[in-house]
C-alpha cells in the first residue's frame, strides 16, 4: 500500500476523502471539529508539498439528493479557520461547475465538494459516477478510516481511475494500531461488545468466535440473543431477522467451550427517560412493559473479573443507554476496568469512545480508533474494502 508521503504531489490535483461527518446543531452550528481536526495533518502534508486538493465527504444522511440541511458548506467555514489557506467550496459534487472550480485550482488550494450523500452514486458505487469524481484527478488519498468499511464509490470506486491511491496519515495509523491487535494479540483476548445495531455487529461475531475465547455481550444487541432462545425480553430492542444467526452463533460458540457472556441481569425500565422508574431483573421473563436497558450489578461484576486478567481488549458499543445517567453505569464501570488493566485496549465506536471520555480514562486506552464499524469489521476480517482499493494498482 502506498502512502501519502511516498507521492510527489507538487501541482498534481488530488482527490483527498475525508470523514468530515461532524455533528451538527440546528442552525448548522458544528458541535465538534474533532473529524476535521484528525485530517489536518495529511492536509496540511499535501498543502505544503504544493498540491491541488479536493476534498469530499459525506455528512448525515440526506435521501440523496440536494439537501441544504445536509450541505458542506459549515465545514469549509470551519476548515478555512483551521488552516493558513483559503478554502473554496462548491456548489456540487460532479458537473461543469465542479469541473470549472478543480480547473481554475491553484497548487496548495483547497476545494471542498459538496456532500457525496447527495448522489445515488456514491452508496451504490456507480462507476460512472467514479469516473465523474475522479475526472481531472491525478493521485487519490483515503483518509477516511472510519467509512473504510463501506464500498461506496468515493472509497473503492475512484482508485480504479486514477494514476495512483495512498493512504493518508489517519488511515495509516489506524492501521498500524489494529493491525498489531491482529497479528500478535497477546492472550487472554477478550471481545466486549455492546451497542443497538445488532444487523452491523453479528455478522462479524462469526469471525471474532476464531479469535478468542472471551465474548462480553452487553447493549441492546444482547436481547436478539435472548429472544432468539425463547426468553421473553419485554419491550427491548430485538432484530427479529437476526435471530437464526444469533441461534447459529450461540451454538457456534457453546461448541468451541468458550466464554461468550451474555448479561446475567439487567436494568430495565417502562421508557428511555432520565424520569423513568429503574428495575433489577435478575430472571426471565423481562415483564411486558418493560425494556432492557443497562447491564446489571452482577454482569458488571462477572465481566470486571474476566476484564481484569485480559492482555489484550477490544471493545465496541455501549453496554446500556448510556447517554442517560441512570442507564451508563454498565458502560462507565466497563471504561474504568478496561483503564485499570495493563492490556493493550483498543476502543472504537463513537459512543464506547464517548464513554471513556466521560469517565476521564482516556489517556489509559492504547488506542481510540476513529471508526467503529470500520474496526471491528477490520479485527474481523483482517482487512476492509477501502483498504484492498488503495492496494488493488
Ligand atoms: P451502536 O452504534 O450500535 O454502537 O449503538 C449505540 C447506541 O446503542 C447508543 O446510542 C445507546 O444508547 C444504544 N443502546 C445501548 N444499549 C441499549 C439498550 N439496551 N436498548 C436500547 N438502546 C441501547
Amino acid at each position: 500500500m502506498l502512502y501519502v508521503k511516498d507521492l510527489d504531489v507538487q501541482g498534481k490535483k488530488i482527490f483527498l476523502r475525508v470523514d468530515f461527518n461532524v455533528p451538527l446543531d440546528k442552525e448548522q452550528n458544528i458541535k465538534d471539529d474533532t473529524r476535521i481536526k484528525a485530517t489536518l495533518p495529511t492536509l496540511n502534508h499535501l498543502l505544503e508539498h504544493g498540491a491541488k486538493v479536493i476534498v469530499a465527504s459525506h455528512l448525515g444522511r440526506p435521501k440523496e439528493e440536494f439537501n441544504p440541511e445536509f450541505s458542506t458548506r459549515p465545514v469549509a467555514e470551519r476548515l478555512a479557520k483551521l488552516i493558513p489557506q483559503k478554502v473554496l467550496h462548491a456548489p456540487d459534487v460532479v458537473g461543469h461547475e465542479v469541473e470549472s472550480k478543480k480547473t481554475q485550482l491553484k497548487e496548495s488550494q483547497v476545494l471542498l465538494l459538496e456532500n457525496l450523500r447527495f448522489y445515488p452514486g456514491e452508496k451504490g458505487n456507480n462507476l460512472s459516477f467514479a469516473q465523474q469524481l475522479a475526472h481531472d484527478i491525478d493521485y487519490y488519498v483515503n483518509d477516511a478510516f472510519g467509512v473504510c468499511h463501506r464500498s461506496h464509490a468515493s472509497i473503492v470506486g475512484i482508485p480504479q481511475y486514477v494514476q495512483k491511491s495512498a493512504a493518508g496519515f489517519l488511515v495509516a495509523k489506524e492501521v498500524e494500531y489494529l493491525s498489531k491487535a491482529i497479528l500478535s494479540p497477546k492472550k487472554p483476548y477478550v471481545f466486549i461488545l455492546g451497542g443497538a445495531k445488532v444487523s452491523d455487529k453479528i455478522p462479524v461475531i462469526e469471525r471474532l468466535l476464531h479469535k478468542t475465547d472471551n465474548i462480553l455481550i452487553g447493549g441492546a444487541i444482547a436481547y436478539t440473543f435472548f429472544s432468539a432462545q425463547g426468553f421473553g425480553v419485554g419491550r427491548s430492542l430485538v432484530e427479529e431477522d437476526q435471530k437464526d444467526l444469533a441461534l447459529s452463533l450461540l451454538d457456534k460458540a457453546k461448541s468451541k467451550g468458550m466464554n461468550f457472556l451474555l448479561p446475567q441481569d439487567h436494568i430495565a425500565a417502562a421508557a428511555i427517560d432520565p424520569g423513568a422508574k429503574k428495575h433489577i431483573i435478575q430472571e426471565f421473563p423481562i415483564p411486558k412493559d418493560l425494556m432492557a436497558l443497562d447491564i446489571g450489578p452482577q454482569t458488571i461484576e462477572k465481566y470486571k473479573d474476566i476484564i481484569k486478567t485480559a492482555k489484550t481488549i477490544f471493545w465496541n458499543g455501549p453496554m446500556g443507554v448510556f447517554e442517560i445517567d441512570q442507564f451508563g453505569k454498565g458502560t462507565e464501570e466497563m471504561a474504568k476496568a478496561v483503564a485499570n488493566t495493563e492490556a493493550i485496549s483498543i476502543i472504537g465506536g463513537g459512543d464506547s469512545v464517548a464513554a471513556v471520555l466521560k469517565v476521564g480514562v482516556s489517556e489509559k486506552i492504547s488506542h481510540i480508533s476513529t471508526g467503529g464499524g470500520a474496526s471491528l469489521e477490520y479485527i474481523a476480517k483482517e482487512t476492509l474494502p477501502g483498504l484492498e482499493a488503495l492496494t488493488e494498482k
